[in-house]
């Protein structure tokens, strides 16, 4: 059978258990994970599939209520905190869950004392340096070193595809954008920005793995760009084995 996700090596290599899930067409609703109390069309059966081919269940799950925001929350037990993206916890009974489909979902590990982070970080999320937020929370609040963190920069909207307007073009730097302000259209390279923000932080480049894949050209994966208000999400999760 053909797998349901992709991991990041890197984390795997770390012990992290780790995954990001598929868009699959064969499946109901092609695998997406939304969650939506009206109408389901096969997602909770794909999530509880999800969960347990990583060795979980709804009850052990965390998650955000997500809002492209800064708020990070560190979880003890299942919980879903409102307005979060970025979650932590030090608990190994716990899967931290990020819903994407295009966003930026970014897991991070700290192996040396077991501290796993996932975090939601499209565009808002990256101009409010959520990913270095969480950086800072693990390394001052939790006393982990840089080099004991490793980070997955998951599947998201690729630099090839991920067309913005000169409004939000203005809010990155110029090495993570392309483009002539003639056309008043650049490409975004998010992936590297966030990269970035974790560099800033002394964790190194060899701790970093970056995903190629573009969720928009890419029909393995949920786009809101490509599929608008009909895209499935998918799930971006990370647990301490
Ligand atoms: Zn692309």
């Amino acid at each position: 059978m053909r797998s349901a996700f992709i991991q990041s090596r890197l984390l795997l290599s770390r012990g992290a258990i780790n995954a990001v899930s598929l868009r699959i067409e064969d499946k109901p609703a092609m695998f997406s994970m939304r969650r939506n109390g009206m109408a389901d069309g096969g997602e909770a059966a794909n999530r509880q599939e999800f969960f347990a081919s990583l060795g979980f269940d709804e009850s052990s799950v965390v998650r955000g209520e997500q809002v492209h925001g800064d708020t990070i929350s560190l979880a003890d037990s299942a919980i879903t905190f409102s307005g979060t993206d970025g979650l932590l916890t030090r608990q190994r009974n716990l899967l931290l869950t990020i819903s994407v489909a295009d966003c930026v979902p970014v897991l991070i590990f700290d192996s040396r004392q077991k501290i796993a982070a996932a975090v939601h970080s499209g565009w808002k999320g990256t101009t409010k340096n959520i990913v270095g937020k969480t950086a800072d929370f693990l390394l001052h609040e939790l006393n982990s070193q840089p080099e004991d963190v490793v980070a997955f920069i998951g599947p998201s909207a690729g630099e090839c595809c991920y067309e913005v307007g000169e409004d939000v073009a203005r809010k990155f730097d110029d090495a993570y954008k392309s483009g002539t302000s003639k056309q008043g259209k650049y490409k975004l390279d998010l992936k590297h920005a966030i990269e970035s923000q974790l560099s800033e932080k002394g964790i190194p480049s060899d701790n970093i793995e970056i995903s190629d894949h573009c969720t928009i050209c890419d029909p393995r994966f949920h786009s809101y760009r490509r599929d608008g208000d009909a895209s499935g999400r998918m799930l971006a999760a990370i647990a301490i084995k």
